[in-house]
């Protein structure tokens, strides 16, 4: 029997009354990548969201286990330090909270330990390099006045400095130009690179998929997984669209 991670069964989910998760079932094993695609509004940030625990998003049948254990009535912080993160979409702008106090704040809810400023200087380092950010961003106010593509990066920074166990990133390359998509790819291979971590990665581009071996795709078509193969169905969809699945 392969351990896994993350099973997702049977899940229903809805978002103000309407049915969006029709019986949504997956399995992702420690260190395996998974792609999610699917054409908009298919339901692919509910799935995200559902799995993080977002309150918005009310799960009517299933359950999510994290190491087998039923998480679905967890919170998001409760998630958040079993080893879950969500990189959003649209990441949110926060006034009056720096970058790096959001960040050092997250790391010692999620390893119970004090975090002090200077040691976190010391481990910001070389991944504020790694993904081409100048030091300073991380005393400026959380995403504020940041650039589409420096708010990416910045959930990159939070991905490298939290080291979850489950990273899910909802279309993180998305709007990026090709120099910034190179950079966060960087950023989520140096995530990978131990083998421990896993991901499920939710895009329309192959790019940041380049250097990573992709294990498992998943289609999502109107809140049902039609399809599902390995690393060949990206690019097969890339090619021929979603046409195929369209009911
Ligand atoms: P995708 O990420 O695949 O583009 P979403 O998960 O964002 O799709 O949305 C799936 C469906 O759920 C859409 O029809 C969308 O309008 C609806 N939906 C998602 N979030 C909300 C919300 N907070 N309120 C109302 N409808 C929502
Ligand atoms: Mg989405």
């Amino acid at each position: 029997m392969t351990e896994t991670l993350l099973t997702i069964r049977n899940l229903r989910v809805e978002v103000n009354g309407a049915e969006i998760l029709h019986d949504i079932s997956m399995d992702i094993a420690p260190g395996e990548v998974h792609v999610l695609m699917g054409p908009n509004g298919a339901g692919k940030s509910t799935l995200g969201n559902a799995i993080m625990g977002s309150p918005a998003y009310q799960v009517t049948g299933g359950q999510i286990l994290l190491d087998g254990q039923d998480i679905t009535a967890h919170g998001v912080d409760e998630r958040s330090r079993e080893g879950i993160f969500l990189s959003f979409q649209n990441p949110l702008e926060v006034p009056g909270i720096t970058l790096s106090a959001f960040i050092r704040s997250a790391l010692e809810q999620r390893t119970g330990k004090r975090v002090r400023p200077y040691e976190f200087r010391k481990m910001i380092r070389d991944k504020l390099e790694l993904l081409q950010m100048d030091e300073s961003y991380v005393d400026r106010d959380l995403n504020v006045g940041f650039s589409g593509g420096e708010k990416k990066k910045a959930e990159i920074l939070q991905l490298l400095a939290l080291q979850p166990r489950l990273a899910i990133l909802d279309e993180t390359d998305s709007g990026l130009d090709v120099d910034a998509v190179r950079t966060v790819s960087a950023g989520v291979h140096k995530f990978m690179e131990d083998g421990q971590h896993s991901l499920l990665i939710i895009t329309h581009s192959t790019k940041i998929l380049e250097s990573l071996p992709v294990d498992r795709t998943h289609v999502l078509v109107s809140g049902q997984l039609v399809a599902e193969g390995d690393g060949t169905l990206v690019d097969q969809i890339n090619e021929s669209g979603f046409e195929s699945y369209l009911a």
